[in-house]
């Protein structure tokens, strides 16, 4: 099998379907995916791609053209000279990691008249590998993130730390729900909506969903590993 599992891409999807709910979205990560494994995932019914190199995917989105109700989702660190295009080129954003970024992105926004829906990535465990708001310094941008008029912020991102146990894993991703849950109650951020979970990748996704996701995040799982 193309994905290097006993099941096909078709098969895999099926399986993962079944134990994700109705309203929890699937979004299958296409980094280093081929085109044709893209197109397979989409004539399955997929239709939310993510990508997290901004060259890799452009490439890719001119090849898929015809696949034209995509909705392709940004996951990478993004480098200040590469917003614009990243603005250009997707329709949400989960890896908003920095008030300047924010600002930044806002202003870019609003130039090519286009709202980006985004999420604010959190580092909920500390880790030098990633990057991500660390909770009280997030908490204490709330006033300037919540001027980006132009985002449309609507959670919060967690990737967690290599290594945890399923209980470690399971807490983290319980209080970034909780984290979600406190800035939603502070009731005084009009523009920051915090409905949205965007948490789990192939490893771990059936604990964020016990945690509370809305967004999963698969890649090696339907796709198989990557080089
Ligand atoms: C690569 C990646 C994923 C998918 O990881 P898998 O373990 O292959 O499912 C999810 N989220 C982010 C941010 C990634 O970079």
């Amino acid at each position: 099998m193309e994905n290097g599992f006993i099941n096909s891409i078709p098969q895999q999807i099926d399986l993962i379907s079944a134990k994700i709910p109705d309203n929890v979205r699937l979004i299958a990560v296409s980094k280093q995916v081929s085109l044709s494994a893209i197109r397979t995932a989409y004539d399955c019914g997929i239709r939310d791609f993510a990508e997290n190199r901004l060259q890799e995917a452009i490439a890719k989105q001119e090849q898929l053209q015809d696949l034209s109700d995509i909705c392709w989702h940004f996951i990478g660190h993004i480098q200040t000279n590469k917003a614009r295009k990243v603005l250009e080129h997707f329709s949400w954003i989960h890896s908003l990691d920095s008030l300047r970024l924010a600002q930044r992105l806002n202003k870019l926004a609003a130039e090519l008249s286009v709202s980006p829906q985004v999420c604010l990535q959190v580092k909920i465990l500390p880790d030098p590998n990633k990057y991500g708001w660390e909770v009280p310094e997030l908490l204490r941008q709330l006033p300037q993130l919540n001027q980006c008029q132009h985002l449309k912020i609507q959670g919060l991102m967690a990737i967690l730390p290599l290594g945890l146990s399923p209980e470690q894993a399971l807490s983290a991703f319980t209080q970034t729900r909780k984290l979600a849950e406190t800035i939603e109650h502070q009731q005084q951020w009009s523009n920051l909506a915090m409905k949205e979970l965007s948490m789990g990748m192939s490893g771990d996704y059936l604990l964020a969903i016990e945690a509370g996701a809305t967004m999963v995040r698969l890649g090696t799982l339907i796709f198989g590993k990557r080089k």
